[in-house]
């Protein structure tokens, strides 16, 4: 009986090659999931007159989840949807290292943290323009010791740090430290020393949230030290929380800790609406070579089967996974091995009993 409605962008580049199998493998587990297509980009353009048309979104309303494959332009109106239309202010990145990944790190056995990146504000806003807009503001630096109308000929972007979208993305990162149950830990980071006022703010909010949950630890660095402790250090951490453009760099980084981008899913929660993603880009550079590495599309399936409530197949997905890696026999080209996409997926399929 279907009772879940999912829908599906397979993405750009070389995003379907990881999308269409990992739905295809969805579809064999027999799982009350309906899979729908919205038209986007160019076919949609000559059809409906729109590059994400009203027939889209609303398929994407109906929906209880999006399951969405990076995109380079031809959904790009659908995923600014499925973040400020969804309001999807919190972008969950997981880097947890399991065994036969090709981390760079001498012991990366105990990394398992979270990065939860605020998902909607800060410099993302698209607020940018050329210096001489602003020119009647009069503006004055205090550090540079000059007007901004002096400054010549130049461009802005508007960094908002808002006290609603920092207090909801910030007692995302306490509830979900109460849910991991692992080292019960929030740890915050902002560049709050020279953004005193905005990124103080984030972090004000931070000290704020956290008197509710005296149940877990709090702590906060300034985004150069973390990024220090995070490599130096990262088996330290249980949930980062930071605002948007930190968390686009670091959980990055994060997967470059473990073995790389390939391995790192990625789910965009609102209050009442998800999306999930790879992590990773449409890796354009790879296209029809089919060495992309499925893990990151697939673990993002897993969490998306996790917030539709079917738990036991989203650990199953992620079971195995790791046991694919732990044997060893089918590793991906990206993390040493020589298994091509379709090498991978066939394992996939064989060690859940799938034909
Ligand atoms: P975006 O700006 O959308 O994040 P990008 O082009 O900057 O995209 P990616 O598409 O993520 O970045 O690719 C960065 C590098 O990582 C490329 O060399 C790409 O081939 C590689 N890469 C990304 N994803 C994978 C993957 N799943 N498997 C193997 N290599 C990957």
């Amino acid at each position: 009986m279907i009772t879940k409605t999912v829908a599906v962008f397979p993405g750009d580049d070389a995003s379907p090659e990881v999308m269409i199998p990992t739905i295809a493998l969805l579809e064999k587990l027999q799982l009350p999931i309906e899979f729908v297509y919205p038209m986007v980009g160019d076919e949609a353009l000559s059809e409906h007159g729109a590059r994400f048309p009203g027939a889209s979104k609303a398929q994407v309303d109906e929906a209880d989840a999006t399951f969405f494959g990076s995109t380079s332009g031809q959904s790009t109106e659908a995923l600014f949807y499925l973040r400020w239309g969804k309001q999807t202010y919190a972008n969950v990145r997981p880097c947890q290292f399991r065994p036969g990944y090709r981390s760079p790190m001498a012991n990366p056995e105990n990394i398992d943290f979270v990065v939860v990146r605020e998902n909607l504000e800060d410099l993302y806003l698209g607020l940018e323009g050329d210096l001489t807009a602003l020119a009647g503001l009069n503006l004055y630096s205090k550090h540079a010791k000059t007007s901004l109308k002096d400054m010549g000929t130049g461009r802005y972007a508007i960094k908002v740090i808002t006290e609603v979208g920092s207090e909801r993305v910030i007692r995302f990162a306490f509830e979900l430290a109460r849910k991991r149950g692992g080292q019960r830990k929030v740890t915050l980071t902002s560049k709050y020393n020279m953004l005193a006022k905005a990124d103080g703010y984030f972090r004000e909010i931070g000290y704020a949230v956290a008197k509710d949950y005296p149940d877990i630890t709090f702590e906060t660095f300034i985004v150069d030290d973390f990024l220090c402790r995070m490599i130096s250090n990262p088996c330290a951490l249980d949930v980062v929380v930071t605002p948007n453009l930190y968390g686009d760099i670091f959980s990055d980084g994060a997967a470059g800790l473990i073995g790389g981008l390939g391995l790192a899913p990625s789910g965009c929660y609102g209050a009442d609406y998800a999306y999930f993603e790879s992590a990773h880009g449409t890796a354009p550079d790879i296209q029809g070579q089919n060495i992309i590495n499925p893990t990151a599309t697939i673990l993002s399936a897993s969490m998306m089967l996790t917030y539709l409530g079917l738990n036991e197949a989203g650990n199953t997905l992620e079971a195995a996974i790791s046991s694919l890696y732990a044997a060893g026999q089918c590793i991906p080209v990206d993390q040493g091995g020589n298994a091509k996409t379709s090498e991978f997926f066939q394992a996939l399929n064989d060690a859940l009993g799938l034909t």
